[in-house]
């Protein structure tokens, strides 16, 4: 029953912003950072051409287990005792940071908003910094298709920093983008020291007030479809920096999230000729026989990498296993296969380097 109504939801589901097309123009990439978490960089073998088809962004796989996160202790993670005062934000640019010069080392910090009794995993077919192939404007946050009414909950210790109508204050591209919304800073500072905050849109309804302090699991209104929706879902951003009214803060909340138990992500970035590549197909599949996954590289360089990452495409709530990512031209040659492993509870990190 719950597959059967997620199913009809996803499909349901548009999305939350206008189509526009974008361009998919390559940039040129600065020198590749140090440290890797898990998986050195290598360069794809050279594979005979095959008729795979390319894939399609229509994967509406969901893990199969919906066990519940786990507890996040409420005490500040080490990378927030580590900075006790707010450094200036980088001005909110256009050209993100995609040279981490930290380690990259894994910062979940965030449940998810969605209790475990509704869909508390993120709709894939419209991911963070995805176009859904320029079919729709790039998706600053993710989605959590659920009926109106379903409690949204508060994704981490925090204060509210704005509950209501963003009809007289602007938070998104444009005047009543989001609807009803609740922005929260939490308890915590991120990896490169700034504040951290989370964003909830398209409520039918808001629970808490500005100012008031929440914590995690709490419920801090309902889902709805206010703003610019089609269709009942919660989007959810995470932003970063000291001005959180500004739409060009978002990180990816797949970095953000606990994934699973028994579940990771995958996170990394592809290049051609050490450009990176927007718009990008990946194919995940599991060696063990499950169902493939697609992912996208971000559409262009306004969508912020994390400090951390660098990535440009992630893929979470990977059940633990081995898996053989792929990328193929869009005739069908392979130009890039490698066999990655997935382990609980952390990222594992991919370079993929394409061939000619
Ligand atoms: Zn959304």
């Amino acid at each position: 029953m719950k597959n059967l109504f997620c199913c009809l939801i996803l499909l349901a589901l548009a999305a939350c912003q206008p189509a526009q097309a974008q361009n998919r123009i390559a940039a040129t990439l600065p020198a590749t950072p140090t440290g890797v978490v898990v998986l050195a960089t290598t360069r794809a073998p050279t594979l005979p051409p095959t008729n795979t088809p390319s894939p399609q962004p229509s994967d509406t796989s969901a893990p199969t287990r919906t066990p519940r996160p786990p507890a996040v202790s409420a005490t500040p993670t080490p990378f927030a005792l580590a900075t006790n005062t707010v450094r200036p934000s980088p001005a909110p640019s256009q050209t993100p940071t995609i040279t981490p010069t930290l380690p990259r080392i894994d910062h979940y910090a965030l449940a998810r908003p969605i209790a475990s009794s509704g869909i508390d995993y993120l709709d894939r077919t419209y991911s963070y910094g995805d176009t859904q192939r320029g079919a729709r404007s790039i998706h600053l946050g993710v989605d959590f298709a659920n009926p109106r009414g379903t409690p949204v909950l508060a994704a981490a210790d925090g204060t509210v920093y704005y509950a209501g109508s963003d009809s007289a204050r602007l938070f998104g591209p444009q005047l009543v983008y989001y609807g009803n919304v609740v922005v929260i800073q939490h308890n915590f500072f991120s990896p490169e020291g700034l504040p951290v905050f989370t964003l909830y849109g398209h409520l039918q309804s808001t629970a808490v007030t500005t100012s008031q302090t929440v914590t995690q699991g709490e419920q801090i209104g309902i889902v709805g479809d206010t703003g610019v929706a089609i269709g009942s879902h919660l989007h959810f951003e995470v932003r970063i920096g000291t001005t959180p009214d500004d739409w060009r803060t978002t990180r990816n909340p797949d970095l953000w999230i606990y994934p699973y138990p028994s579940f990771g992500t995958l996170a990394g970035r592809v290049t051609n000729n050490g450009a990176v590549v927007f718009g990008q197909a990946l194919t995940i599949r599991p060696l063990d026989g499950g169902s493939t996954r697609y992912a996208f590289t971000y559409a262009d360089l306004t969508v912020n990498p994390d400090a951390v990452f660098g990535e440009n495409f992630t893929y979470g709530d990977l059940p633990e296993g081995q898996y053989e990512v792929t990328v193929s031209s869009e005739g069908g040659r392979i130009r890039f296969r490698q066999t990655i492993t997935i382990e609980r509870g952390r990222t594992t990190w991919l370079d993929i380097a394409l061939q000619p």
